[in-house]
């Protein structure tokens, strides 16, 4: 194994896999841990840099998952590990909870510049990307004193009860764990290749919107009570599904008209993953709330939310985590945001675009490809039994994700029948083409079979 020896730009499989290493650790994880996680394919990791990881065996995968979009820098960027190391050797935890820290400070000053609106916001620091959903939904209902919610069919927002409540992903998700939190309502997402009032945008003029305030607040619940209206901007585990370019506006007006809060969760979709540094920005939208984790930190925990300072109006006592915000974590956080405003974000939309042209030709060569969508380096191939019945193909879904661990290259799948393309950030052109290159002929090998 050469971790961290000079790129040699290709994955090389060298054993069965699992290989035997890595089957001794699996044992043991099958006797030890949590049966709950739902693994696509035993990929055992032992090492990361850039794009490229290393298992327990030796062998090397191209990543373009980047542990679920979260290593936006790519794996131990030097800057993020230095920054890292040398906060660890100064003071690794005081808790903002009962002190104050500087690293807590200046990353909130960062935050509250960075996120779309008004500098003029505040911070709320957890450790999670459902922590940081669960804080603001807490938030908005002591802001407004309204207890509905509504949140949108395919969304996820995490696992706590609060986010959990929220989220309308997969059932298996949330059976067995109710009653959730009342009040929250789902309702059908701007997903247009899958219309779920058999729409066609533009001429559909929203209608899922008008859906909310002509059904929804006329015989479910009164607008006056609805605290917030959470969504991802570009639905990520629901299949990185993105609205029309005005739909959010749509959602804003909505909003504005009966004083309920915007909550836009950019836990999958922020920090350059879509070419810019927020989803949301691609709307031109601002939200009252904002959540983020995930690529905040390059893989260190840290999750957030930022509002309007007017709105983050509790009193103390109201809301902590004695974890939230730690030194490490804030300043593996601004060496991230450091790196992404230094050409991260501007190589997701060069390296994005690119893959999208190239996944766009393979759409036209092949039945089977349904829809291609995305923004930057959050990249949806929604796989079909051809392109005129869009009937879900969910076994090959899984298929195509195996093949391409066995040639090398790490992807997952998102929503019933899509696989998702979230490449570290650092990605080049070269490796792009090795991941297409890969994924063409997995495909081709399942829908062959
Ligand atoms: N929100 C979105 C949009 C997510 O994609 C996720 C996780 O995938 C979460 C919230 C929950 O984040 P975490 O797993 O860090 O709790």
């Amino acid at each position: 194994m050469q971790p961290h020896a000079k790129r040699d730009v290709s994955p090389q499989i060298r054993t069965k896999l699992p290989g035997i290493k890595a089957q001794r650790i699996l044992k043991k994880d099958k006797k030890y841990i949590s049966p709950s996680y739902t693994r696509s394919y035993p990929a055992v990791i032992e090492q990361g840099e850039g794009c490229w990881l290393w298992d327990v065996d030796g062998n090397k995968f191209l990543d373009f998952n980047a542990g679920i979009a979260v290593c936006a820098t790519g794996h131990c960027h030097p800057e993020v590990v230095e920054a890292i190391r040398k906060q660890a050797g100064k003071l690794i935890h005081i808790s903002g909870t009962d002190y104050y820290y500087p690293q807590q400070v200046k990353l909130a000053e960062k935050l509250a510049e960075i996120t779309p609106g008004a500098k003029n916001k505040k911070v709320f620091f957890c450790n999670s990307g459902t922590e940081a959903v669960e804080g603001a939904f807490k938030l908005a209902r002591y802001y407004t004193k309204r207890h509905f919610a509504i949140a949108f069919l395919g969304s996820f927002h995490g696992r706590t009860m609060g986010a959990l409540s929220l989220t309308g992903s997969k059932f298996i998700q949330k059976k067995g764990f109710g009653p959730l939190i009342s009040g929250v309502f789902h309702c059908p997402y701007a997903n247009c290749y899958r219309c779920a009032y058999n729409l066609e945008y533009p001429k559909c003029n929203l209608y899922c919107v008008d859906y909310i305030e002509e059904e929804l607040f006329k015989k479910v619940c009164v607008p006056e009570e609805v605290c917030a209206i959470f969504a991802e901007p570009i639905q990520g585990e629901g299949g990185y599904i993105c609205p029309p370019p005005d739909y959010f506006k749509k959602i804003r007006e909505l909003c504005d008209k009966y004083g309920i809060l915007l909550i836009i969760d950019e836990v999958q979709s922020g920090f350059g993953r879509t070419g810019k540094m927020f989803a949301i920005e691609h709307y031109g939208v601002m939200a009252d709330i904002y959540c983020v984790a995930k690529g905040i930190a390059s893989g260190m925990p840290l999750g957030a939310f930022i509002s309007k300072s007017s709105v983050m109006n509790w009193e103390p006592g109201a809301h902590a985590s004695t974890f939230g915000g730690n030194p490490i974590s804030c300043m593996a956080a601004m060496a991230t945001i450091r790196l992404l405003e230094n050409g991260l974000i501007e190589n997701a939309e060069r390296i994005g675009n690119y893959l999208l042209k190239n996944l766009e030709e393979m759409a036209n060569r092949y039945d089977f490809i349904g829809d291609v969508r995305g923004k930057g380096l959050m990249i949806g191939i929604e796989l079909v039994e051809d392109q005129i019945s869009k009937k879900p193909v969910p076994e090959k879904r899984n298929a195509v994700v195996y093949k391409c661990f066995e040639k090398g290259l790490i992807i997952l799948g998102c929503g019933a029948t899509t696989i998702r393309f979230s490449p570290p950030l650092v990605v080049t052109k070269e490796e792009a083409d090795i991941a297409l290159e890969i994924f063409e002929k997995s495909l081709k090998e399942v829908f062959k079979s």
